[in-house]
């Protein structure tokens, strides 16, 4: 089969996001810088990780590990690749590149922020820990690696309430996502757990935008709708939500269940990625792009391939590296401690 015939197997479904559905016209347009990437990708020794919020063609045409950010983090130190390009945004490349500093990592995306990640700095926390002396700092995986070095342990949204329930300390500063936090400290609540968890003031603009009226709207229109919603949303969409995970924590929802419809409450990316994977079901909106994430291109990757720009390589300090590795390491170690592993607080 041809490339342009492979790109439009999986194209044609995409209806959510920029895009789609793909026509045949499309993929055959598109199929020559496919062909160039993955020729470029096996003379470089080259891997591409896409988070499911990018742009389907580049998931389906180009990515080689696909998830969400605990997932390719975790891609990213395993991969034997010499060259790293990482289509998402500029704080997951460096995590990518503090778990490889002998790796080359390219994010090839110049809009490369986040609203969260662009939120708070070092200078931030530093500040906070002296103001909270007897507090665990714990970042969000969005955060710069700058931010991590400052933090005790990071977590992403797979993980964060487990983590936060397994430290052994009952005093938590958590940053930089306050809806999150919102959704920590009710989520702690639920499992009987006592823990003083301060928040930090910034949110993701995206997972923001989700409102409780259009939920309920389309709760009326389709009774048997399945809401998922993201950790990032607020406190009352997470109440209206069936069930609230990461992305990958999604998918694997969809795979394991057989409702009339649903209803995903994060980036369009991700309903994107499910209707490719999964046809028959069937998927209603409302979704909310990143224009951060969605600015990542298949010639942005290309021309990194080709000939980089020194802004498209992520360098970090070595004094950075230590303490932002010490950070991701410790999410590693409480994320896959088995709950009867984890120490036990006061
Ligand atoms: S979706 Fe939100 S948290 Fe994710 S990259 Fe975009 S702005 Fe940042």
């Amino acid at each position: 089969m041809s490339t342009a015939e492979l790109l439009y197997q999986e194209l044609q479904h995409v209806a959510f996001g920029s895009g789609g559905p793909f026509s045949e016209k499309q993929c055959l347009d598109m199929a020559p810088i496919v062909d160039e990437i993955n020729a470029l990708k096996k003379e470089k020794n080259a891997v591409i990780l896409a988070h499911y919020y990018v742009d389907p063609q580049i998931i389906s045409g180009v990515g080689d590990f696909v998830g969400d950010s605990y997932k390719l983090a975790k891609d990213a130190k395993g991969t034997n690749a010499d060259i790293i390009v990482f289509a998402a945004v500029k704080f997951m490349a460096e995590t990518a590149k503090v778990l490889n500093p002998d790796k080359t990592v390219f994010v090839p995306s110049k809009y490369n922020g986040c609203s969260l990640a662009d939120a708070v700095t070092d200078v931030d926390v530093r500040r906070l820990k002296a103001e909270f002396p007897e507090h665990t700092f714990v970042c969000y995986i969005n955060t710069t690696a700058a931010v991590k070095a400052e933090c005790d342990v990071c977590v992403t949204s797979s993980n964060v309430y487990d983590i936060i329930e397994r430290l052994p300390t009952d005093k938590i500063y958590f940053l930089p996502d306050r809806l999150m936090g919102l959704n920590v400290r009710d989520e702690l609540a639920r499992r009987g757990v006592k823990k003083d968890v301060q928040l930090y003031d910034a949110t993701c603009y995206v997972h923001e935008a989700f409102d409780v009226d259009r939920v309920e709207k389309l709760r009326g229109k389709y009774p048997e709708v399945r809401v998922l919603a993201h950790p990032e949303c607020a406190p009352d969409i997470i109440a209206k939500a069936d069930f609230v995970a990461s992305t990958k924590g999604m998918m694997q929802y969809l795979q394991d269940t057989d409702y009339e419809a649903y209803l995903l409450l994060t980036e369009c990316g991700l309903a994107s990625r499910a209707e490719i994977e999964m046809p028959d079901k069937k998927f209603v909106g409302p979704c909310t792009e990143c224009r951060y994430m969605k600015s990542n291109t298949l010639e942005d990757i290309l021309r990194v391939l080709k000939q980089p720009d020194n802004d498209d390589r992520v360098e970090i300090d070595a004094s950075v590296r230590d303490g932002a590795l010490a950070c991701i390491e410790n999410m590693f170690k409480y994320a896959e401690m088995k709950p009867s592993d984890a120490p036990t607080g006061d």
